[in-house]
């Protein structure tokens, strides 16, 4: 989609159904000259020459993206579908995912005309203040595992802020992220400022990345493709943004209340099948009552149930036979190396074989130093260690190049605050793992999980960038 009009390409891809392993639809293939196209488009809307966006005052923004928020939630149930039958994810996960995609535009609407600069002291006779601006055209490249929320959570906030899109969404689940796009023009999106791409990494996502007239870039997916980009971007001095995933533990005290842990311990890892970036897919778990917490996850996990998402069971299929593969290799060389498989969840017996199912692990009596702890495996599969003290549960915890999110379970506080500053992350939870989705945090890594802040006040001044004038006045 290049400004506001649906573009033909000559070359298409499959769109496959990961739950069942069939082609259910061809989307297009973009090359560099359609980036090209929608870069110019992005440019010239930003400029003020296909609209008025650029004359847009802040609160007209807002009332766009708050309209635009009661739009999505209108067709909640359409693109819940798209989603759940797109990534293969439960439909109650699916559901909420739109629902959470609402609420960015909800929440950056809501900022949209409370971003302002400030006035600063300075020598007598001067005035100085600063001016917080858009960037101008931002690409935005995103990944399969939550598409319509990233997309959410990336245009939301560089709309809010002023600025105008290219989107790359991911060849692998890109459906309900062109459905948004269309309701965004019917919604009365001027001419240009967003524009979605969809193709191949290597292509069409390439070529955004080392676009000479883009402003600013912001990439969610692995560690390796974000390196790529980073230096595509560097060429044009191009400010980027990573989110790379993580492999991130929760740490569970004998102190803690063990229910409430356990449950956030398994939604941390079975959650769109531990396809998440900040799954918890590592628990750290005090010696006194490791028998008994793992001997409860053993019987959970050989209960989850894995089908297609629209069965709504606890686990979906892995999104193509790619991601499968990778991990029946890892697994295989987890078990080959000695690691014990303590439960597995089960098959639906309606699963479709072509599905690219893996049922959830629970990993046990791993070497320190195995891949399994230091890997994001990107499924359902849940790695558990041992400590004795606290002294050692954040050497583990911090055991790992990664640092995006920890859980930490005890009751007592001073031990909450030692970890909380403790744990190299950009995200610490105390008593709960997530906060229930937490539009309103900021969310970003360190070390490996990348750097630069999404979500809540500080995502929405990301897009932004300040501009300092200092006017003498006598
Ligand atoms: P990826 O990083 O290659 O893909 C993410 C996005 O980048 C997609 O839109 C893709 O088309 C694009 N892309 C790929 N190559 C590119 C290039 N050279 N230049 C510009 N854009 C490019 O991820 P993947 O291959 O789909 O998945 C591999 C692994 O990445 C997963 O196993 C998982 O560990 C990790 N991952 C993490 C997240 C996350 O939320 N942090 C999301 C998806 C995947």
């Amino acid at each position: 989609m290049i400004g506001n009009a649906w573009v033909d390409t000559d070359a298409t891809l499959p769109v496959e159904a990961p739950a069942r392993g069939e082609v259910v639809t061809h989307i297009a293939r973009c090359t560099t000259e359609h980036v090209d196209d929608a870069v110019i488009m992005a440019r010239r809307a930003f400029a003020g020459e296909l609209g008025e966006w650029a004359q847009w005052s802040a609160r007209q923004r807002s009332a766009w993206l708050f309209g635009f928020a009661d739009a999505i939630e209108a067709n909640h149930e359409h693109l819940s579908a798209l989603e759940c039958l797109d990534t293969g994810k439960p439909l109650t996960q699916a559901r909420a995912d739109i629902k959470a995609c609402a609420h960015y535009f909800r929440f950056y609407g809501g900022g949209a005309d409370k971003l302002h600069g400030e006035t600063l002291p300075y020598e007598e006779g001067y005035t100085v203040m600063t001016l917080r601006e858009p960037y101008g055209v931002c690409a935005q490249i995103i990944p399969w595992n939550y598409p319509a929320q990233i997309f959410g959570r990336c245009v939301a906030a560089a709309l809010a802020a002023g600025n105008t899109i290219v989107l790359k969404p991911a060849e692998d689940a890109c459906l309900s992220v062109l459905s948004l796009a269309k309701l965004a023009v019917s919604s009365g999106l001027p001419t240009g400022v967003l524009n979605v791409v969809p193709g191949l990494g290597h292509e069409a996502g390439a070529a955004l990345a080392a676009h000479p007239g883009i402003d600013h870039l912001s990439f969610t997916g692995s560690p390796v493709t974000g390196t790529r980009v980073t230096q595509a971007a560097a060429e044009h001095h191009v400010p980027v943004t990573l989110e790379l995933g993580g492999k991130s533990p929760q740490i569970v005290f004998a102190d803690a209340d063990l229910d409430a842990a356990f449950e956030a311990v398994v939604r941390g890892i079975v959650q769109n099948a531990g396809q998440t970036c900040s799954a918890g897919s590592r628990l750290l778990i005090q010696r006194d009552i490791s028998q008994a917490f793992t001997d409860r996850l053993i019987e959970r996990f050989s209960a989850l149930q894995c089908a297609s998402g629209e069965e709504d069971a606890d686990c979906g299929p892995l999104i193509n036979a790619r991601q499968k593969s990778q991990l029946d290799k890892r697994l295989a060389t987890a078990e080959a190396d000695g690691i014990r498989v303590a439960a597995k969840g089960k098959l639906a017996k309606n699963a479709s074989p072509a599905g690219h199912f893996i049922v959830p692990h629970l990993l046990t009596d791993i070497p320190d130093d195995h891949e399994v702890l230091r890997e994001e495996l990107f499924g359902p599969v849940l790695a558990v260690q041992i400590f004795d003290d606290e002294a050692q549960a954040l050497r583990l915890a911090n055991a790992t190049d990664f640092g995006l999110c920890a859980g930490v379970w005890t009751r007592d506080g001073g031990r909450q605050l030692r970890l909380a500053r403790g744990i190299r992350s950009g995200q610490v939870f105390v008593n709960n793992y997530g906060a229930g989705g937490g539009i309103e945090l900021p969310f970003g890594g360190v070390g490996r999980s990348g750097f630069g802040r999404e979500k809540g006040f500080e995502g929405l001044r990301s897009y932004t960038r300040i501009k300092t004038v200092a006017i003498r006045h006598g």
